[in-house]
């Protein structure tokens, strides 16, 4: 197998991640890049990563790990609003960084090694790749390659029932917050956090109920912006919300059985998604690119074993992590009824929602929040069960 043409569908964190380290490593091959938008546009605002997910980046390529850290927002603690008391998890650390800004640098990594990039180019159909020797569906959600063949992906794909929408805003938030509100309209959460000097990402979620009730529906993308700016005021504190394409969605699970078919592989978002509540879709998208990689190098000459070999050593760290998302997610999913606790209860289900939590551990993790909870909250075994209602 000589990889001499590679087409990346897809510009994303996935798709010029690959393009920068393939043609890094093999500078005589052909790696073209498309992606359908202009370069310096792309859809939504900050994404976090936790507090060591650049860590593999770091060991494989330092410098740009620098670079990017050095543009990053980072914080120790994460802050609950409810009833308007906040409540801190002391030592539960992320950093984050504007979406632009993440992709402006690797565009800059890709375009230093060579690789060619076609903004403004959107790939119609998969036959217009026919002559590539491979073909890296990095092309999101809504993925060509994937969707073309979704048979032979074996592809699953089901909804959550909340309803979200993804700001940005001029407010800054030292920490990472989840603010949760009642109003005569329904229930609400937002995730919020600063992704640079200027600005926060601001994701709004209502169960949908909620959506319903408020007709969310047929509202226009400025009325629904305004809507949650008005349920959010106390905590925008007089600053707006910035729409980006912020429309409401319903968090997608996408799967896939099946990682590649034929010269044709999946990675990042085109593959799987991991709910926004636990911040490592970007993450997951870099290390399929990396684990990509590292599989074709080793089986040189067997493109089919190489992509069965990415697939045996990438899947179950995958599986895995998606499973904690949909663990953090049905935790959301069910958030008008955790508002019934008090804010310290709150703040207790919340870190423990994955389940894999004991309090010995969170005494080491969070020692200050631990010591308010033990002080007022009932003796260890009265409604001590992780993630436990009440
Ligand atoms: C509300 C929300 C919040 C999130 N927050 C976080 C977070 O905090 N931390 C985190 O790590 N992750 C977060 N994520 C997830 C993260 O955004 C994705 O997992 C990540 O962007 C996946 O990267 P990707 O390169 O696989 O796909 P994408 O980023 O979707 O990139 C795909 C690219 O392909 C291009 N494309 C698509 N079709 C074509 C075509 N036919 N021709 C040419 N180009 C095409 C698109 O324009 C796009 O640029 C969040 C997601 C959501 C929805």
């Amino acid at each position: 197998m000589r990889l001499s043409r590679i087409a990346v569908v897809g510009g994303g964190p996935a798709g010029l991640y690959f393009g920068y380290l393939w043609k890094r490593r093999h500078p005589d091959a052909q790696v073209d890049v498309f992606e359908q938008n202009q370069e310096g546009a792309t859809w939504g605002f900050g994404v976090v990563f936790s507090d060591k997910a650049l860590d593999f980046l770091r060991a494989d390529d330092p410098e740009a790990a620098e670079a990017i850290s050095a543009r990053m927002e980072t914080w120790r603690d994460i802050t609950l609003v409810h009833r308007g008391t906040r409540t801190v998890l002391d030592g539960v650390g992320f950093s984050a960084v504007g979406r632009l800004e993440f992709i402006t640098r690797l565009t800059a990594r890709a375009r230093s090694v060579g690789v060619t990039l076609r903004f403004g180019t959107v790939v119609r159909s998969a036959d217009e790749l026919a002559g590539y020797d491979l073909i890296v569906a990095a092309d999101g959600l809504n993925s060509l390659i994937r969707r073309t063949h979704e048979g032979d992906f074996k592809t699953s794909l089901s909804y959550d029932d909340n309803k979200f929408a993804w700001y940005g805003t001029t407010k800054r938030f030292e920490t990472l917050t989840q603010t949760f509100v009642e109003t005569e309209l329904g229930t609400f959460n937002a995730h919020h956090y600063r992704y640079s000097g200027e600005m926060s990402t601001f994701i709004v979620e209502c169960d949908r109920k909620t959506w319903l009730r408020v007709g969310f529906a047929d509202k226009t993308e400025e009325e629904s912006r305004a809507i949650c700016q008005n349920v959010f005021a106390e905590t925008l504190e007089g600053h707006q919300l910035v729409s980006n394409k912020s429309v409401w969605r319903s968090f997608p699970w996408l799967w896939n059985d099946h990682w590649s078919f034929r010269n044709m592989v999946l990675v990042g978002d085109a593959l799987h998604t991991a709910h926004f509540s636990i911040g490592s879709g970007t993450r997951l998208a870099l290390e399929d690119v990396v684990a990509l990689v590292s599989a074709l190098d080793r089986e040189q000459h067997d493109l089919r074993g190489a992509l069965e070999a990415y697939e045996a050593t990438r899947r179950p760290i995958v599986e895995t992590l998606v499973k904690a998302a949909k663990t953090s997610a049905a935790w959301y999913e069910r958030f008008p009824e955790h508002m019934k606790l008090t804010p310290l209860e709150l703040g207790y289900s919340y870190i423990t929602r994955s389940g894999r939590i004991d309090d010995a551990q969170l005494r080491a993790m969070c020692p200050c929040f631990m010591k308010h909870y033990d002080a007022l909250s009932p003796g260890p075994d009265k409604s001590r069960q992780p993630g436990a209602l009440s």
